[in-house]
This record gives structure tokens, C-alpha cells and sequence, in this order.
């Protein structure tokens, strides 16, 4: 079979990318390399201007979903320009203020959680709703989160609800536009990945690293590995699957129990 995917000559819309080495870069250069047509949505001017030779060429809109009303802007500019109907959306965009550094839990500010919030889990909403006139009979909505709701790392703090509210979003929104349409939206749950958002968590490195030691390979993720995972969803050869997170860890997951970090930790001396 050569064109599995069948994403060929179908639009997508791509928000997320803020250089090379984004997650949503990836999906959309796979996107783009089965053929399908890629808008991107960036999240300001001096955003564009940086990607200016990397998105050369192509449709770049622009959406911060901090501002009420900027996704309805989107959507309006998008179907203006002609490119509608949309076969998929990519939703991969976060945002916390770590800028204070590390904080427990508990000491979380409320402005910094409450603007977190509106841009990295009902962003997705908001985005959904407003490109609903927009989107195929059967379009597919994948947004980013992460490998484990249930882990509790310190320093990723109070992302980890606001991750949770993304995922259920998602889940709510797949049942939401089930009434009247076949839109399906689904989560890749990733792994911990080498980009500018993980570079703002403190202390990331070294626990990028140590996930390295609990994946069952002893790599870590390539940022490629979710990309085709979300491509997957993206396509109708996922057409069963709705309300669903598909975690891409390479194992790290269920590798608590690996003799060797045990080892490491009860006997470092050896
Ligand atoms: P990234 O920094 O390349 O992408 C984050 C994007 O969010 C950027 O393009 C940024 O401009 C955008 N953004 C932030 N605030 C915005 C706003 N107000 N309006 C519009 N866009 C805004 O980092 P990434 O790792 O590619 O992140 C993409 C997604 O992947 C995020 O949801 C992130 O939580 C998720 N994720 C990342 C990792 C990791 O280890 N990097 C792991 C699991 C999940």
C-alpha cells in the first residue's frame, strides 16, 4: 500500500510551533511530507518574523489564545483565506510562568494557574468551538499532554492538573461533537522531549535524564516518535479511536520497579 495514512491533499491546521525543534514542527513537516497541506498558527508577530524562513512559503496566521476572542479571529481568517474544510487540527501550545522558580504545590499563585489554564488546557476548547463551522464532517483533533496523569514531579508543580483539565477536555469535546458531527479528538500522551517548553521546567535535565534510565530501551523519546503518533491520530486509519490518549514513554511508565535504578538508590555505593 502506498499512501497509508490517505492524508494526502487534506488541510490541516498546526498551532504550536515556536522553532525546530517543537513538537508541532515535527507533526506538521510529517504532514507536509505525506502531502497533505499545513496552515500554521503562531502566537505573535516577533513569533513570525523568527519562523520566517522556516515556514517560508506557506500560510502562518496568527492566534494568542491568552486574548478572548483570538480563536474566533483564527477561524474567521482561516475560512476567509479559503482553506476550509480543515481535515485536522493540532493543538500544541503550553504555557506556564516558572519564572519565580521552583514552588511546592500548594504555594501555587493563583494568577499564574489561572493563566496557565486558559492557555494550555481551554485554549482547546475555545479552538475547537470556534473552528467547528470549519472543520470536515470527520476532521480529527489532537492536542499534546503528557505520559502520566498519576506522577507528581515536583518541578513540572501545577501543570499536572492543568494537563489532567486538557486531557478531560478532550474526552468532553469528543462527546460534545458527537451530537451532530463525527469529529473525533484524542491526546498523545508524551514522554518527557528536548524542547524550549521543557527547557522552562526547573531542574528539567536531570530529570530528562533519569527518565532516560526508566524507559525500557535506556533512550529517551525522539520528538519524531510522538509526531508520527500524532500523524496517526490525525488520519482516518484511526478512525476507531475517540476520547482516547495514546502514550508514547517508551515504557518509562511502568518501569519503577528496574534493578538497576533500584540498585542506584539503595546502593549507590556499588
Ligand atoms: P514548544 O515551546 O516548542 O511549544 C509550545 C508552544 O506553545 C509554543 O509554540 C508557544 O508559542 C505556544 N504558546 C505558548 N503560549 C501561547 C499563547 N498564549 N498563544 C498561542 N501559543 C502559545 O514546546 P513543545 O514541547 O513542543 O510543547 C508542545 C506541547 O507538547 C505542549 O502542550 C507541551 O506541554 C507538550 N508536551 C511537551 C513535552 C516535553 O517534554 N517537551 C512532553 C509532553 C508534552
Amino acid at each position: 500500500m502506498t499512501d497509508f495514512l490517505q492524508v494526502s491533499g487534506k488541510t490541516f491546521l498546526v498551532m504550536g510551533v515556536a522553532n525546530k525543534k517543537s513538537v508541532a514542527w515535527f507533526i506538521a513537516k510529517a504532514l507536509e511530507e505525506q502531502g497533505a497541506k499545513v496552515l500554521y498558527s503562531v502566537r505573535s508577530e516577533a513569533r513570525k518574523k523568527s519562523l520566517e524562513s522556516l515556514l517560508a512559503g506557506r500560510p502562518v496566521f496568527l492566534c494568542d489564545v491568552e486574548q478572548e476572542g483570538a480563536c474566533e479571529k483564527l477561524a474567521a481568517a482561516v475560512a476567509a483565506a479559503g482553506h476550509a474544510p480543515l481535515q485536522g487540527v493540532v493543538h500544541s501550545v503550553a504555557f506556564a510562568n516558572y519564572s519565580e522558580g521552583f514552588k511546592p504545590f500548594h504555594g501555587t499563585p493563583r494568577r499564574d494557574f489561572l493563566q496557565a489554564t486558559a492557555i494550555s488546557a481551554f485554549s482547546l476548547v475555545e479552538l475547537a468551538n470556534a473552528l467547528k463551522p470549519h472543520l470536515a464532517r470527520n476532521a480529527s483533533v489532537v492536542t499534546i499532554g503528557i505520559s502520566s496523569l498519576h506522577v507528581t514531579p515536583d518541578n513540572y508543580g501545577y501543570m499536572g492538573p492543568i494537563k489532567a483539565a486538557l486531557e478531560s477536555s478532550s474526552r468532553f469535546l469528543a462527546k460534545s461533537f458527537s451530537s451532530d458531527s463525527e469529529v473525533r479528538f484524542n491526546v498523545v500522551g508524551a514522554g518527557p522531549l528536548k524542547t524550549s517548553a521543557s527547557a522552562g521546567i526547573p531542574g528539567y535535565i536531570e530529570s530528562y535524564l533519569y527518565a532516560e534510565k526508566l524507559t525500557y530501551r535506556r533512550r529517551n523519546l525522539d520528538t519524531q516518535e510522538v509526531a508520527n503518533a500524532a500523524l496517526f491520530l490525525l488520519s482516518e486509519r484511526s478512525s476507531g479511536l475517540n476520547g482516547t490518549t495514546l502514550t508514547v514513554d517508551a515504557g518509562l511508565g511502568s518501569n519503577f520497579f528496574d534493578k538497576d535504578i533500584i540498585r542506584l538508590a539503595m546502593r549507590p555505593e556499588q
